[in-house]
C-alpha cells in the first residue's frame, strides 16, 4: 500500500507560494517540484520546495522549505542553505536541517496553512535562540579562534591579568610596531626568560572586561571589531566601571591606543582579544555611538601567570610560598626547578660553591653554568625556563646564615636541605626545632650507586604544634663509642662510598642523574604537600633502586634495604631534639 496525500500538487505549491506573499519569507524563488528523496513514486512522488530568506537580527538566513509527501500529517522540512554575514553554525543544526521542534505535536491536518505558518514561527524562534546561545556559549568559547581570523595573524605578547575590573595596562612598542601588552613593565619582564625588557618604548593602554552574556542582544565577535558595535557592550557595564574607563582613556595620550578586551565566558576563564584604535574621530568608539576610528584586531599570545600556570598543573595558590633550598647540587638543582614549575612563588638558593664540569651529566644546568657560582647560576637557569618565579641567590653556607641572618632564614615556609652532609643537617634540624615559629625542614639525600634516596620532613606546623619525629631520631650509635649511623640507610655504614678519581681531595658520591631526579621528585612532592598544608606528622619516605651496580662494586646493603623501602617507625620517644 502506498501513501496518498490528501493535498493536490497545486494546493501544495500554493501553500509554499503564500510563504512569500504573506511575508514569512523574503525574496522567495519559484516553487519547484522534486522527486521525493525517500521513495520513487514517479509523478505521484513529487515534493514541492521553495527557497527564501528569513531575517533574524543582523543576519539573513537562506532557507529551503520542503513539504514531504505525508504533509500535513507531518511537519514541513526546513534546511539552512546560507547565512549572511556568515557565522559558524553551532551544534543546533544537524547537517543543515533545522531541528526546530522535537515534540510530536498534534497537527490539525484540516489547516495545512496553519501548520506551515506555525512551523516557520518555530524556525524563527529557533534561529533567534541559536544566535543568542551561540553568542553566549559557542561564539564566546570560540572567540579567540575567531579573532585569530580577523587579526590575520597579527599577534602580540600578552601578560595582562584577566580580572573583572577596568585597568590601565602598558603597551610596548618596538619603534612604531606594537610588540606586547602587560599589566606593567615589571610583570612583562617577569614573564620573559631574561627577566628584562630591551629597547621597547611604553605607552598606556587599557584592559576592558566585557560580559556579552549580560547584554540582551545576540553577541557576535565580529561586532567588537566595529566602532558602533563596541559601544553597546560598554554601555551595559556597571557605572563605576564606565567611570574607570573614562579615566583610563583620558590618560592614554595621542589618538592611537590599544585596548585588551577580557570577554567573560560562562564557566570558563576570560578570553583576551586586542583592538588597536587609530584615527579616532567624533568622540571615542568605546563611549560614543557616532565615533569613528580605524580598528585593527590583534590576537594575544598569552603569557600571563593565571593562563600559563594551570595548563602545566602549577598551582596559583603557591604564589606566596617561600622555600629556601640549601645545597644547589644535583638533587637541590632538580628540586628547585620542580618547585618553580609547580608554581612556588619564591625560591632562595643557598650554596657556597662553584659549578664544576665534573657534574655536567647529573645537574639540571648541565654544563651551561660551568664555573659560575651555584646559586646565581641555578637562579639564571630557573628564570630562563620558568616565568614569574622570584629567585634569590646567596653564596653562603646555611650553617652561617642560620646564625648571622636568622630572621631572613626564618621568613621561609620551608627550609629544604639537599646538602648531603649529615653533620650540617643535624645542626639545621636542631635549629629548626629551637623555636616554634621556625620553619619546617625537609632533608633529602641519596644512596650511592643508584641504591635509592630519602626525604624526611620535620617541624611542619599544625594546630597542635609540630609532630614528633626529626632527623636526630634517625641517627644512633649501634654500640657505645661506635660510629653514628643513619637507620634509614640502604648502604652498610662501615664503608666510605665517596670516590676521589683525581686524587686531589675532590671527593664525590657516585650516583647517576636519574637517581638525583628521582630523589628530587620525591622531595619536591613532599615539599608541595607541606606548602599546600596537606602534610601530616613527620614523614620519612624512601625509594629503593637496583642493587646490582652497588653489590658488584663489592658493597653490602642494610637489612632495611632487604626489607623494602616501606615506612618504618623511626621516631624516638626520648629524642633530645623533638621529644620536647
Ligand atoms: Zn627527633
Amino acid at each position: 500500500m502506498t501513501f496518498t496525500a490528501n493535498l493536490s500538487m497545486s494546493e501544495r505549491s500554493s501553500l509554499l507560494e503564500q510563504l512569500g506573499t504573506r511575508g514569512l519569507l523574503e525574496g522567495c524563488a519559484q516553487v519547484i517540484r522534486l522527486p521525493s528523496l525517500e521513495r520513487d513514486l514517479g509523478e505521484r512522488g513529487l515534493e514541492v520546495t521553495v527557497s527564501g530568506d528569513m531575517r533574524v537580527g543582523a543576519h539573513l538566513f537562506r532557507l529551503q522549505v520542503r513539504l514531504p509527501l505525508e504533509f500535513p500529517l507531518c511537519l514541513p522540512v526546513v534546511h539552512l542553505m546560507e547565512v549572511t554575514p556568515p557565522i559558524v553554525i553551532p551544534h543546533l543544526v544537524e547537517e543543515r536541517r533545522i531541528c526546530f521542534t522535537s515534540d510530536a505535536n498534534l497537527l490539525d491536518q484540516k489547516d495545512p496553512w496553519g501548520i506551515l505558518q506555525e512551523s516557520l514561527g518555530m524556525v524563527r524562534e529557533h534561529l533567534v535562540r541559536m544566535l543568542k546561545e551561540a553568542s553566549s556559549q559557542d561564539f564566546l568559547r570560540e572567540a579567540v579562534a575567531y579573532w585569530g581570523k580577523l587579526s590575520k595573524g597579527e599577534t602580540i605578547d600578552c601578560a595582562v591579568t584577566a580580572g573583572g575590573k577596568v585597568s590601565q595596562v602598558t603597551a610596548f612598542y618596538a619603534g612604531a610596531r606594537l610588540y606586547a601588552v602587560a599589566d606593567d613593565a615589571s610583570t612583562y619582564a617577569q614573564s620573559l626568560p631574561e627577566r628584562r625588557i630591551r629597547e621597547l618604548s611604553q605607552r598606556k593602554a587599557i584592559y576592558l572586561p566585557l560580559d556579552p552574556g549580560a547584554v540582551e542582544f545576540a553577541f557576535w565577535p565580529g561586532e567588537l571589531a566595529k566602532a558602533g558595535g563596541l559601544w553597546k557592550y560598554v554601555r551595559a557595564m556597571p557605572e563605576g566601571e564606565c567611570r574607570a574607563l573614562v579615566g583610563c582613556l583620558e590618560r592614554c595620550a595621542g589618538d592611537e591606543h590599544l585596548v585588551v578586551i577580557g570577554l567573560h565566558r560562562p564557566d570558563e576563564e576570560r578570553a583576551l582579544v586586542g583592538i588597536q584604535f587609530s584615527n579616532i574621530r567624533r568622540g571615542h568608539p568605546l563611549l560614543d555611538q557616532q565615533a569613528e576610528a580605524r580598528i585593527t584586531p590583534i590576537s594575544m599570545r598569552r603569557r600571563d601567570l593565571a593562563f600559563l600556570a594551570p595548563r602545566g598543573g602549577a598551582g596559583i595558590q603557591l604564589r606566596d610560598r617561600r622555600v629556601l633550598i640549601a645545597g644547589c647540587g644535583a638533587v637541590g638543582g632538580y628540586v628547585a626547578l620542580a618547585l618553580a614549575r609547580a608554581g612556588v612563588g619564591h625560591l632562595s638558593l643557598v650554596d657556597p660553591d662553584l659549578f664544576s664540569l665534573e657534574n655536567t651529566y647529573r645537574h639540571a644546568c648541565g654544563m651551561a653554568r660551568c664555573s659560575e657560582w651555584k646559586p646565581s647560576g641555578l637562579k639564571a637557569e630557573i628564570e630562563r625556563t620558568v616565568p614569574y618565579v622570584s629567585v634569590e641567590s646567596k653564596r653562603a653556607r646555611i650553617e652561617r646564615l642560620i646564625r648571622e641572618q636568622e630572621s631572613w632564614v626564618q621568613g621561609h615556609d620551608l627550609v629544604l636541605s639537599a646538602l648531603g652532609h649529615p653533620t650540617l643537617e643535624l645542626d639545621l634540624n636542631e635549629w629548626t626545632w629551637g623555636m616554634p615559629e621556625r620553619p619546617a625542614a625537609l632533608f633529602t639525600w641519596l644512596e650511592p650507586l643508584g641504591l635509592g634516596g630519602h626525604a624526611l620532613l620535620t617541624h611542619a606546623r599544625s594546630a597542635e604544634g609540630p609532630a614528633p619525629g626529626c632527623l636526630e631520631c634517625l641517627y644512633r650509635r649501634t654500640f657505645e663509642g661506635g660510629p653514628i649511623e643513619n637507620r634509614a640507610a640502604f648502604a652498610a655504614s662501615d664503608v666510605s662510598y665517596t670516590r676521589d678519581t683525581l686524587g686531589c681531595g675532590n671527593r664525590y658520591l657516585p650516583f647517576a642523574d636519574l637517581d638525583a631526579q628521582r630523589t628530587a621528585e620525591q622531595a619536591a612532592r613532599m615539599a608541595l604537600l607541606l606548602l599546600r598544608r596537606e602534610a601530616a606528622g613527620a614523614p620519612l619516605v624512601s625509594w629503593r633502586g637496583d642493587r646490582r651496580a652497588f653489590e658488584s662494586a663489592g658493597h653490602r646493603v642494610t637489612p632495611r634495604f632487604e626489607k623494602g623501602a616501606g615506612e618504618f617507625d623511626y621516631i624516638r620517644a626520648g629524642c633530645p631534639v623533638c621529644s620536647g
